[in-house]
């Protein structure tokens, strides 16, 4: 009997290791590597494009919390795929990219797909490797070390180079090709002065605040942070992918406050989460000039970070889930804010609640305003019905909804309409702002709920140009028989959309073509206008799914209510007024992260 080809012992270590799913595009020379790992009985998910492919790895990941693994070619195969190593690098997500490359003999000469993939992705990822093509040995090791390198210390992306010759030719020998899956990832606790030094610090507080980042989320560490809060009264403010860790309900949830409580507070507990644009960098005026942060955070190299606010006041290297529970006992029996008055709220309380409640007040006029007569929903009042309807088929404390957020007013509008109560059940832009992740996430979040076993609806809140960048993967949910609801909120264009009527639209179209393009920037269509009223829900019927074209309130009730049982991958195509022509700033997006939560 001859041995067997290199595909079949790639195939075999990634089984060894305990994959159980890969998100792929195949063409010379992985297919064979795919075909082997079906035959292996790994649930192969092949994509129409490596783009979507490597962000839906990514975020199973993070999902899991173990590795996602995305197969690729070599060549545009892997610049496809960079977009996903740079999300994963960016998100902090464990990702093991493979791809093949050009045979060995034919390297400088042009071969098929040739490119230096290592030089490329080096910079990019936590480790690149390009084993000896000649050894099965050396390749199994490499895939063993490239897997445990993305998930072991803070995870990212780690990249393996298949040379051709080494996929399609018999091995010489397959003695060492199999080993045993990696250890159990290392959840390092804290030295028992940092812990202390931590104590002090929050009890010398008048106005302690805890943030919960999405490490906290992919750490899953749920449950002593919830003991945490619970046990000290701390408040805590969740950045959009910490929302869940602890509900979204809580008392002591400042998101609705957001400002007010990043800006009073005087001593900060940060979990899981780093001092970026998405917490302002920690610097004034945003936050006080002499607020000590104390950071936990499992990469060594992220901690004790300096920034415009001074240096952090305390570092803590370690597993936040086993500091935590540290944390936990002891601050056993002390409860924050215990030394004032217990017959007066403290100021710093004081001032959380007012600019909570008036925020809320807001969001609630804005949900609950009527959709004008003759006028189409606005993004606020489709998210409310939407919010509403799901909310009375399935409690959101069920938690059996996963959330999938992109495009600029969708996300940020919805980020603070729908409340979680449940860890790693929204997904969005991430760290890296990116738009056209969300179609990749609906298959990665459906992979990682329901895969054995069905155990979520995955529901999806896209703009209608964030649905563009990979709209061709609804084939790919239909094709895997994924029951993904798809919500294209369509304003006809990117952020605040164009224009409500057909005929204006068409106008502006033509002065645009016109050669003179002299008219004024109002009466022409804008860069970031989009067909107007495409009908987006097609692309499910294309496919046999189900499609449903929305303009009125009842029936986007109807249309939430049939999708959510709809046995198949769902598109409602929801009709929303375009915005004001004001351009889209950082200040306004805050504003809009500030609505209630
Ligand atoms: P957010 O987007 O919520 O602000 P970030 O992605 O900026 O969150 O930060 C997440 C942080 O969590 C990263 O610095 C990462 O190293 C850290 N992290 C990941 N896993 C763990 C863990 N198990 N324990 C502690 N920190 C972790
Ligand atoms: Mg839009």
């Amino acid at each position: 009997m001859t041995n067997p080809i290199g595909a079949k012992v790639i195939a075999q270590a990634l089984h060894d290791l305990g994959v159980t799913v890969i998100f792929g595009l195949v063409g010379l020379p992985v297919t064979d590597i795919a075909e082997q790992a079906i035959d292996l009985g790994i649930r192969f998910i092949g994509f129409r494009n490596e783009q979507a492919c490597s962000y839906a790895a990514t975020a199973y990941g993070y999902l899991t919390g173990k590795p996602g693994v995305c197969l690729l070619v070599g060549g545009p195969g892997v610049i496809h795929g960079m977009a996903g190593i740079a999300n994963a690098s960016a998100n902090a997500w464990p990702t093991f990219f493979l791809a093949g490359s050009s045979e060995t003999s034919l390297w400088t000469k042009g071969g098929f797909q040739e490119m230096d993939a290592i030089s490329l992705l080096t910079p990019h990822t936590k480790r690149a490797i390009r084993p000896h093509v000649h050894s099965a040995d050396a390749i199994v090791s490499a895939i063993h070390d490239a897997y445990r390198i993305c998930w072991f210390g803070r995870p990212g992306p780690t990249f393996v180079d298949l040379p051709t010759d080494f996929i399609m030719t018999p091995v010489k020998s397959m003695a060492n090709c199999r080993r045993r899956p990696v250890l159990a990832l290392p959840r390092p606790c804290a030295t028992s002065d940092t812990i202390s030094a931590a104590v002090e610090l929050l009890k010398n507080a008048k106005a302690p605040l805890v943030i919960i980042g999405k490490g906290a989320a992919y750490a899953r560490a749920e449950q002593p942070i919830r003991a945490l809060i619970d046990g000290t009264k701390l408040p805590f403010l969740p950045t959009p992918m910490g929302k869940g860790v602890v509900p979204d309900s809580h008392a002591l949830n400042t998101s609705s406050a957001r400002s007010v409580a990043l800006r009073e507070a005087d001593v900060i507990l940060l979990l899981g989460a780093r001092l970026n644009w998405i917490l302002h960098f920690a610097a004034s005026p945003k936050y006080k000039k002499d607020v000590k942060i104390i950071q936990l955070d499992i990469s060594p190299e992220e901690l004790g970070r300096s920034n415009s606010t001074g240096e952090p006041a305390l570092s803590i290297f370690g597993d936040i889930g086993t500091v935590i529970a540290q944390l936990n006992e002891a601050l056993r029996g002390w409860k924050a804010f215990s030394t004032a008055n217990q017959d007066s709220t403290p100021p710093y309380l004081q001032a959380i609640r007012a600019s909570g409640q008036k925020n809320e007040s807001k969001a609630s006029a804005a949900a609950n305003a009527p959709t004008r007569p003759s006028h189409p929903l606005t993004f606020e009042r489709a998210f409310h019905i939407i919010k509403s309807t799901l909310h009375s088929i399935s409690a959101p404390s069920n938690g059996e909804v996963v959330y999938i957020g992109e495009g600029s007013q969708t996300m940020d509008i919805s980020r603070s309409i729908f409340p979680l109560e449940h860890p790693r059940q929204k997904l969005d832009a991430g760290t890296y702002a990116t738009m056209g992740v969300g179609l990749a996430y609906c298959v990665a979040a459906w992979s990682a709920y329901n895969l054995p076993r069905k155990t979520k609806k995955i529901v999806a809140l896209e703009g209608d140009s964030a649905l563009g960048f990979a709209a061709m993967e609804i084939e790919t949910m239909r094709r895997h028989e994924m029951d993904v609801l798809i919500f294209c909120m369509n304003n006809s264009g990117i952020y605040s959309g164009d224009t409500a009527d057909a005929a204006d639209w068409k106008a502006k179209q033509q002065r645009l073509l016109s050669s003179s393009g002299t008219s004024e920037r109002r009466d022409r269509l804008k860069s970031s206008s989009l067909m107007h009223e495409a009908r987006y829900e097609q692309l499910a019927e294309m496919v046999g799914g189900r499609g449903i074209f929305v303009r009125s309130e009842e029936e986007l009730e109807a249309a939430t209510r049939e999708g959510y049982k709809e046995g198949r991958v769902t598109v409602v195509n929801v009709i929303i007024e375009p915005g004001s022509d004001k351009n889209i700033s950082f200040a306004w997006v805050e504003k809009k992260m500030e609505a209630k939560m």
